[in-house]
């Protein structure tokens, strides 16, 4: 195999232990609840979820669950700028 491309192997590996390298700006997956499969995104900071329950609380299991699983890879939100 080419030596390069050997060496670019050797850095993915090292990357794909440092998740804080990425920054995950937006994403659409689908989630397997125990009984519907449902639609979720994720853009600019924001979660979307097609779920009953998110449509009344802006958050939902599916939701927490991707947070839990992709934490670090996530866009951080700003902190709130301060008025003082
Ligand atoms: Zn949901």
């Amino acid at each position: 195999m080419d030596s390069s491309i050997i060496s670019k192997i050797e850095k993915a590996k090292q990357y794909s232990e440092q998740k804080d390298r990425v920054n995950i700006t937006s994403f659409a997956a689908t989630f397997q609840g125990n009984h519907n499969q449902y639609d979720v995104h994720f853009e600019n900071g924001a979660w979307r979820c097609e779920c009953r329950f998110f449509v009344t609380k802006k958050v939902c299991s599916h939701t927490m669950a991707l947070q839990r699983i992709l934490d670090e890879m996530l866009t951080r939100q700003p902190e709130p700028a301060s008025t003082s």
